[in-house]
């Protein structure tokens, strides 16, 4: 077949919208929310489907052409795109099924996390995610999914029941713990690396309300307040959530005016138990220090979930460097308080995310996801509007990394990296590695899923 014999029957086989260099959408549809990726693919097909998938699929494989697989578009190192191959687009595949009466959703594989919680909110229910409502659940599920949710009921990954997969062959597989197990336990944690989810199902909590928020100090206790949060959280009950950051507190009326642009320290909060225990729960965190801001209020779970999602709005430039932290010692937190001073614009900040509670009752080889004996996962993020502030932020976050990393126990959250070489992934893997190489030999054994933190095929 020629190339436009080809080029036609894929065509003929769509619904979705092909979109190539020279068409007036092309532009808007190879950008990512990191304005730092600036990648040409040679077409992208917004897919309508799970046929158009396939149909996808078949042809990259067919024609040799690299395969990128977007979900929300969101990752660091802007793995939802390629330069010069086929880009696989989910944003039409964003349907919402909620099974109240089971408490489990079946979720399309091109939904972000708000079109999860507004579907699962009108049933008093939610999902485990992460912290900002615009990330796909493509990306932030696959690869684990950390969130405000995590100590009690877990990572996304722990919550996912079942998932529809479209191979590299082209054929359709549903996996779960009963169905293509070893492809199940791949793909909770080892990312798109076995083929497109185009549906998953996840089991729902009763979460509707919660009581949180952000708590500030100033920059100047960080020492203090880093060793009281590392001793807190290790015997906080696990129903409250609160990962801890370095920022620049943003000038919106939502924070006092006397704290904006000031460079502080903070924790912020999510606490899904009864709430009549709340006030004992919170009386340590009101009484340490006592915060510059006490932040804590009942709301709904989607407006925690969204409550950054105007501060940090798709187009910013990021750079990211991330580990895993078994221990938080006083070396650690005092030069964790030195980089913390230096943070470059407004917007860049360190995060710590506890990892224990319900993330730990599972056993660390049960799915692909290492690390889950760790205490934290850490990021930090250079951010900044203003491509010129581009070596600024790399830079700043490279050096707090590299002082940081010694204190870390290998490897990194996958959803935190950048393009950090083969021996990064499997450090991060670790002991699960080896199994993933076999089970990626059995599904994707040309690895035509690479756009992604690559699990190789065994050889
Ligand atoms: C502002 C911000 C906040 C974040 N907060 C959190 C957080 O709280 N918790 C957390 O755990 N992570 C968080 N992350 C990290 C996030 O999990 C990753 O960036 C993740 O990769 C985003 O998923 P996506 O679908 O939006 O990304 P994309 O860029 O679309 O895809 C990322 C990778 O996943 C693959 N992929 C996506 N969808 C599918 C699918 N349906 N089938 C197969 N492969 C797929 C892609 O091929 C690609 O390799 C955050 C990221 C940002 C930018």
């Amino acid at each position: 077949m020629s190339d436009t014999q080809a080029m036609q029957s894929f065509q003929a086989r769509l619904r979705g919208k092909l979109i190539q260099a020279g068409d007036p959408e092309y532009d808007a549809a190879r950008k990512v929310y990191n304005a730092m990726i600036d990648r040409r693919p040679r077409m992208i097909v917004r897919c309508v489907d799970v046929a158009d998938v396939i149909a996808c699929v078949d042809f990259a494989r067919t024609e040799g052409m690299l395969l990128a697989v977007r979900g929300g578009g969101h990752n660091g190192a802007g793995l939802g795109v390629c330069d010069g191959g086929l880009v696989i687009d989910l944003s039409g595949m964003r349907g919402v099924r909620v099974q109240s009466e089971l408490r489990t959703a079946r979720v399309g594989g091109g939904c972000t996390w708000g079109d999860v919680d507004h579907a699962t909110h009108a049933y008093g229910l939610a999902a485990p995610s992460g912290i900002i409502s615009t990330t796909g659940v493509g990306g932030l599920a696959l690869g684990g999914g950390i969130g405000h949710l995590s100590r009690r009921y877990g990572l996304s990954i722990d919550n996912l029941l079942e998932v529809d997969v479209v191979l590299a062959d082209g054929s359709v597989v549903i996996a779960n713990e009963q169905k293509n197990a070893d492809l199940f336990w791949a793909i909770r944690g080892g990312g798109g690396n076995f083929g497109v989810v185009t549906w998953f199902q996840f089991r729902l909590h009763p979460v509707k309300e919660i009581i949180g928020g952000p708590t500030f100090w100033p920059l100047e206790q960080a020492p203090e307040v880093m060793r009281w949060y590392r001793d807190f959280i290790r015997q906080a009950p696990r129903e409250l959530n609160g990962w801890f950051a370095f920022l620049t507190v943003p000038p919106v009326p939502m924070f006092p005016e006397a704290l904006h642009l000031k460079k502080m320290c903070g924790v912020v909060w999510c606490y899904c138990g009864d709430p009549a225990k709340a006030e004992q729960v919170f009386a340590p965190v009101k009484n340490f220090g006592p915060p510059a801001l006490y932040g804590i209020h009942a709301i709904p779970f989607p407006a925690l979930q969204g409550v950054f999602d105007g501060i940090y709005p798709p187009g910013h430039q990021w750079y990211w460097r991330a580990d895993f932290v078994n221990e938080l010692s006083d070396e650690a937190i005092a030069l964790h308080c030195k980089h913390a001073a230096l943070m470059p614009t407004p917007q860049s900040t360190m995060h710590l995310y506890p990892i224990d509670g319900a993330v730990h009752d599972v056993a660390p080889g049960a799915t692909a996801f290492n690390y889950r004996s760790s205490g934290w996962a850490s990021v930090i993020v250079g951010v900044d509007p203003d491509p010129a502030n581009k070596a600024k932020i790399t830079d700043w976050t490279k050096g707090y990394f590299d002082a940081l990393h010694p204190y870390s126990a290998g490897g990194a959250y996958v959803n935190f990296m950048m393009d950090e070489g083969q021996e990064r992934v499997q450090a991060t893997y670790g002991e699960n590695y080896r199994r993933l190489a076999e089970v990626k030999r059995k599904y994707d054994p040309g690895n035509l899923f690479r756009v992604n933190q690559n699990i190789r095929p065994a050889g």
